[in-house]
């Protein structure tokens, strides 16, 4: 292996990701006095969170009652009680100060004619423990998570935080009593490799979507973090939990905001009924999610889609008028204008269930400390490490996420790590020398991809993981489609034995990063289709067709995935069945109506 020059850094704490939940953290770094780096593939305010449009969830209260108990009763219900109630609670009693928090950094949120934040309805946020829908989510018109991700950024200059832009995080360095000590990055702009020395990482790097072929996120949502830490022999969580948004765009599978449905659209079949009255008469269109997507994929399947194949379904708004649609939803009307040929005013959206956002991921506990889970200990933790945002799983969204409920997630729990950073460590503190070749694991796959010879290109073995994906791991899931999704995954998998790169350069090689984000995103693909192929009961976004039901005997319990040597070994922990404090009980699982 030809010698690599390397180049050595100190800091208290180095964050890995500068989308939404990375730029809070970096932030509350900076302000608790930690020398602190803030490491990301790209410039900040183009991460994925500058493209949330609909909102932020808190039980503000400015446009009816609302209360954050009705929040976590919502968020609860919503993740088909899969979701850890402790972390609920912290999430939806933080609600509401972190939104206050944001709007005192600077989000220009829209408002009421009072002069208070606005706040519209959003699929499953209801008021009085599921009694009507309430206007819950805290809006930037239809640009909330570009509001969101500028202000922070300011923020974090502001408090001196220093920044790696373009830096393309390789590995964690994991010391032998299983801390972890670091992480290795590659400047993509000069070739050189870094190795970052601190004594907490925190991991922000986002969901994994391009795992699919079609998907809402960013073609930068590669699973880097899932795949970090699968290296370093760490599970990830429930992870076949793959949300998908009722309305993407046909074809280009661009996101339509459910703010859109919030905000009076509704969907029609090819009779032109508004077929959701009958699979969901209280929340009608604004049903969550899974229930949504499952009712479009059975009208399409039934031969009542739109369209010349009758493959789709319509999302009307042009009854809500011009100005309405200007105001409230700017965004997606031009986005509906470039991606589907459509004026809004005047004809309805071609639409189809798109991935959207994954529930599993990195487990964590509520300070965002990664867990190491073992038969003894189901929460213990490894020292010096982290995971907050689309990249960690709390869990808060369980087996299905609420709209609104991820923007919320990655600043609560983004200052959360902060929080917690500043509990167990002094600025400054002295570093342990780092362990013998650290690092070295990291350059030698490098290394190896980059001089890769085989026969199959990234992009060849990255189709078919994508087609597998979406084939088989969809809103939809039968044994026979999982099973043999299984095989087809392990044969991707192996294929990336055979891989080939062209470019042998170390500057802006954007075929060597397209190579090291494949190998993660693969980790993350067999994760997801091996989990799902064991979970025999249907809950939130898991809909087994083979097990219609939800089992709360048998499958209460998150699913632990270590993917080793291209196969996956799979473990449950117990779902966290307390509150954090005595001022809410328990919401014992109860059936789903609609
Ligand atoms: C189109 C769309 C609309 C949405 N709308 C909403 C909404 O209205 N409300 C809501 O609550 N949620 C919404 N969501 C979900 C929500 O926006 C995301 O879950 C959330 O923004 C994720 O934030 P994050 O900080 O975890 O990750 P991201 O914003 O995806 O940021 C990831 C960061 O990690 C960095 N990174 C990744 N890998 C590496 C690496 N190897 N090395 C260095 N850096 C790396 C990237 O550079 C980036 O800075 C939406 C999602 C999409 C896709």
């Amino acid at each position: 292996m030809p010698a690599y020059k390397i180049i050595d850094h100190t800091y208290d704490v180095v964050v890995v990701g500068a989308g939404g939940a990375g730029l809070r953290a970096t932030m509350g770094m900076g302000q608790a006095g930690f020398r602190t780096a803030c490491i990301t593939k790209v410039f900040p305010t183009r991460s994925h969170t500058v493209a949330a449009q609909g909102g932020i969830g808190a039980a503000l209260g400015n446009m009816a009652d609302d209360n954050w108990k009705w929040h976590m009763y919502d968020t609860v219900k919503g993740s088909d009680w899969l979701g850890d109630q402790d972390a609920i609670e912290y999430m939806c009693r933080e609600a509401v100060p972190a939104v206050h928090e944001l709007e005192h950094f600077g989000v220009p949120f829209s408002r009421t004619p009072e002069g208070k934040i606005y706040q519209r309805p959003f699929g499953g946020h209801m008021s009085n423990y599921g009694e009507k829908p309430v206007q819950r989510a805290c809006a930037a018109a239809d640009r909330t998570g570009h509001a969101i991700l500028h202000t922070l950024y300011q923020q974090c200059l502001k408090h001196s935080c220093q920044f790696f832009v373009e830096y393309f995080a390789l590995d964690l360095i994991m010391d032998d009593d299983g801390s972890c000590r670091g992480v290795m990055a590659w400047n993509l702009d000069d070739g050189t490799l870094h190795r970052f020395r601190a004594h907490q990482v925190v991991l922000a790097t986002g969901g994994y979507g391009r795992a699919y072929f079609s998907c809402t996120s960013a073609h930068t949502c590669t699973g880097d973090g899932h795949g970090l830490v699968a290296r370093a022999g760490l599970p990830l969580q429930d992870m076949e939990f793959v949300q998908f948004h009722p309305t993407g765009i046909y074809g280009s599978g661009c996101l339509i905001t459910e703010g859109a449905r919030g905000e009076g659209g509704y969907l029609t079949n090819s009779a032109g009924e508004r077929f959701m009255e009958r699979y969901a008469p209280t929340a009608k269109d604004l049903a969550s999610r899974d229930v949504v997507s499952r009712a479009m994929t059975v009208e399409i399947r039934e031969g009542r889609g739109v369209g010349k194949e009758n493959d789709h379904i319509f999302l009307h708004l042009e009854h809500l008028g011009a100005e309405t649609l200007d105001l409230r939803l700017p965004g997606i009307s031009e986005t509906a204008k470039i991606f589907a040929g459509v004026d809004v005013t005047r004809e309805p959206i071609p639409v189809l269930p798109t991935v959207h956002y994954n529930m599993g991921g990195i487990p964590t506990n509520i300070h965002g400390e990664v867990l190491r889970p073992t038969q003894a200990n189901p929460d213990a933790t490894v020292p010096g490490l982290m995971a907050i945002g689309e990249a960690a799983c709390v869990s808060v969204h369980g087996a299905n996420r609420l709209g609104t409920n991820s923007l919320l997630d990655i600043v609560v729990f983004g200052r959360a790590a902060a929080v917690r950073t500043a509990e167990t460590l002094k600025p400054a503190s002295s570093h342990k020398s780092l362990p013998k070749g650290a690092g070295e694991q990291a350059v030698a796959r490098f290394d190896r991809l980059r001089n890769a010879n085989g026969s199959l290109t990234t992009s060849e073995i990255r189709l078919t993981m994508q087609k597998t994906m979406q084939n088989d791991a969809a809103v939809f899931r039968t044994a026979k489609t999982l099973a043999e999704g299984v095989e087809k995954m392990n044969e991707v998998a192996a294929s990336l034995s055979q891989i080939k790169t062209n470019d042998r350069s170390t500057v802006w090689n954007s075929d060597l990063v397209e190579a090291l984000e494949l190998e993660n995103l693969m980790d993350c693909a067999q994760a997801t289709i091996v989990s799902a192929e064991a979970r025999h009961e249907s809950r939130g976004a898991h809909a087994h067709e083979d097990y219609p039901e939800r089992d709360d005997t048998t499958w209460l319990k998150h699913t632990l995935a270590w993917v080793e040597d291209g196969k996956v070994r799979l473990d449950y922990r117990p779902v966290h069945t307390y509150t954090l404090t005595d001022e809410v009980e328990y919401i014992k699982p109860q059936k789903r109506v609609y």
